[in-house]
């Protein structure tokens, strides 16, 4: 291994922070699972150790190292547990306010080398790396959902984002078997800007009547190999998450190509926002 990362603090526990968390222990690194209070934390270990279950009963993971993994993560609700880490990942709720705010606390409690890293979706990486005394050492680490599974991390390079920062990176997602991409960081990078935008098409052609919802997704399935269509994919994603990348995209690009499909925004007025609520495109109630 040729960077000198051995333990990460993960911020957040949820969907992309346990995954991370999970990832990180599974390939040798010591853990400390930051967030907010502890069932959080202890629903995301729960997660963890379902999913390091089926690893060991795919037969990806011997059972030993299942639980070698899982005894290399301590929980804790205190930011400041996370000052003894190589690298922070944050992976909190995607707000600007509150991910400046926690770049700006975790830069005052790490010792001036830690890498200080984020999973955001969206939130521009230069912005929060201003935050900080050390934009140099900021940089966008965006796993995939779910991250045990995914391979790609999009690594975004901030615009005082050092090369040896992003070396480190790089070389870190390597050891995690993740394959890195470096983007440069404008909104949406890569992954975002150009599926958000096919999701919301997806949105507009029901919405104008052009085929029922089945026909969009099955179009794409069957006719460009995606194994999901777009509005299925939306609906495990998220509505409300789709429209607030859209925002992003129209706002800080400035350019109406991006505007979100009113029925996006009908379904999320209505709290309907896919597998999570039980509704969205699909009704998951049944
Ligand atoms: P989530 O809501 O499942 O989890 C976020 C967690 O952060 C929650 O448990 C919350 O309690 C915690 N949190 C909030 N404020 C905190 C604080 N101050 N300190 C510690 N913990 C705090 O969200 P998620 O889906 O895991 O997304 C996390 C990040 O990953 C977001 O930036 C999102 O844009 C990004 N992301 C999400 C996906 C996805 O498919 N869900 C994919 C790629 C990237």
């Amino acid at each position: 291994m040729s960077h000198n990362i051995t333990s990460v603090a993960v911020i957040g526990a949820g969907a992309m922070g346990n995954g991370i968390a999970h990832v990180c222990a599974q390939h040798g690194y010591q853990v400390t699972l930051v967030d907010l209070n502890e069932d959080l934390l202890q629903r995301g270990m729960e997660t963890i150790a379902k999913n390091l279950g089926r690893q060991v009963d795919k037969e990806i993971l011997s059972k030993d190292d299942a639980d070698a993994a899982l005894g290399r993560i301590t929980t804790t609700t205190e930011l400041a547990a996370g000052k003894s880490a190589n690298l922070v990942v944050e992976a909190a709720t995607e707000n600007t306010d509150l991910k400046r705010q926690l770049f700006q606390d975790v830069d005052g409690i790490c010792p001036p080398e830690t890498i200080l890293a984020s999973n955001t979706s969206s939130i521009s990486i230069t912005l929060l790396g201003a935050a900080t005394g050390r934009p140099d050492r900021v940089i966008g680490m965006h796993f995939m959902n779910p991250v045990p599974v995914m391979r790609l991390v999009e690594v975004i390079r901030g615009h005082d984002t050092s090369d040896k920062t992003h070396k480190t990176i790089v070389e870190l997602a390597r050891d995690l078997e993740k394959t890195p991409v470096t983007v440069t960081d404008y909104p949406g990078f890569i992954a975002n800007r150009v599926l958000m935008p096919m999701i919301n098409e997806a949105v507009y052609c029901l919405m104008e009547g052009v085929a029922e919802k089945e026909a969009i997704d099955e179009v794409m399935k069957l006719g460009m190999n995606h194994p999901l269509g777009p509005l299925a994919l939306a609906d495990l994603i998220g509505l409300d998450v789709c429209l607030s990348i859209m925002e992003v995209l129209q706002r800080e690009l400035g350019d109406d190509k991006y505007r979100p499909c009113p029925l996006l925004r009908r379904l999320v007025a209505a709290g309907h926002l896919g597998r999570k609520t039980g509704q969205g495109f699909y009704d998951y109630r049944k």
